[in-house]
């Protein structure tokens, strides 16, 4: 097994840090929440036009690494047309694969970061961006990674 950063890296991570998807304000959004992930200094906003239960529309906005980039770009694809209890399933599906390294095949692309498991540093890039959708579906506010560390806001 090849172990090492290019298992990080994968394609699909790579080709969505580069182009992200859905990068933009959504100016008719109505739940807003912040990301932030102090360790490695990625910073987001997930915008989330919602119909009742229902995502309608999602975006981002923001700057990080290569991996919570391209987290974000999936999420907010993956998450149009789910409702709140959807997106809280798959966040406990993607927390379980960024930290166990298991991908069911109903994961799609988002399998791209199993791989993360090997790198703990990583895992809370790769989990950024959900955390913030989780908490916008909840009604939007601020979330880190660093949850017993006093917020900068
Ligand atoms: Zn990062």
């Amino acid at each position: 097994m090849n172990d090492d950063l290019n298992d990080l890296y994968q394609e699909v991570i790579l080709e969505h840090a580069k182009s992200p998807r859905n990068f933009k304000v959504l100016p008719d959004a109505n739940r807003v929440a912040h990301g932030t992930n102090p360790l490695c200094g990625d910073n987001y906003t997930v915008y989330l036009v919602m119909d009742g239960d229902v995502v309608k529309d999602a975006s981002f906005q923001g700057s990080g690494c290569a991996i919570s980039k391209a987290s974000a770009s999936l999420l907010t694809s993956i998450i149009k047309g789910k409702t709140r209890a959807d997106v809280e399933a798959l966040f406990g599906k993607v927390h379980d694969m960024v930290t166990t390294g298991h991908a069911d095949d109903s994961m799609g692309k988002l399998a791209a970061f199993a791989g993360v498991h090997k790198f703990p540093a990583r895992v809370k890039c790769a989990i950024l961006s959900w955390h913030a959708a989780k908490a916008a579906v909840a009604g939007g506010g601020t979330v880190s990674t660093e949850g017993d560390e006093p917020k900068a806001e």
